[in-house]
């Protein structure tokens, strides 16, 4: 539709970001900034996605939003809903006792975290990032929301790069909005 036509054409792509010579590059890095500045198509993405979540997973209970780029949206999408939103972090970005589990990177390793009474046992959870690439950011965090005994009923992002099958290593069904 025509929603997300606009939206489309404000995703930029740009070559050799973050570095050269890693996968991102080979793929292009999509950059969201033009969206962000743009606020009819901003608002159309957390509509879109909210609608989304209202629709499949009625009984939500917390939005779940990703360091860095997931704040963007996450918040928004849980306003509408009317319900919390909790932040998963970088290591050592938390104050007080947090859990946290190692995320597997194309270039290393990155501390993933949570803090320890975020979640409650059995609270539904569905979890919102700006991109899918090889799954292994949301699939930590998928494993720090169930290490709290949470459930996540799915994940959500703006974009999936599907040629990198992130979608398959995740326990849960990712919804996005856009695909490559
Ligand atoms: P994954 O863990 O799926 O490989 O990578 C996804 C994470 O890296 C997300 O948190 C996302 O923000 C970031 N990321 C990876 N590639 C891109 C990209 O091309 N554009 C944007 N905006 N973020 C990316």
């Amino acid at each position: 539709n025509e929603k997300k036509k606009l939206i489309s054409s404000l995703m930029r792509k740009i070559p050799d970001f973050p570095k050269p010579g890693i996968l991102f590059c080979l793929i292009f890095y999509r950059d969201i900034c033009p969206l962000l500045k743009h606020p009819e198509a901003f608002s159309a993405a957390i509509d879109l996605l909210t609608s989304h979540i209202k629709d499949t997973y009625p009984n939500v209970e917390l939005i779940v939003g990703l360091d860095a780029r997931g704040f963007l949206f996450g918040p928004g999408i849980a306003i509408k809903l009317g319900v919390g939103f909790v932040p998963v972090r970088k290591q050592g970005k938390l104050p007080g006792e947090t859990v946290s589990i190692p995320c597997e990177k194309e270039y290393g390793k990155d501390m993933l975290e949570m803090q320890k009474d975020a979640i409650a046992s059995g609270q539904k959870v569905v979890i919102v990032d700006d991109l899918l690439a090889t799954g292994g950011t949301l699939l930590t965090s998928c494993k720090l929301v169930e290490q709290q005994e949470g459930i996540v009923l799915g994940c959500v992002v703006l974009f999936e790069l599907t040629e990198l099958n992130g979608a398959g290593r995740l326990p849960v069904k990712c919804f996005s909005l856009l695909q490559s």
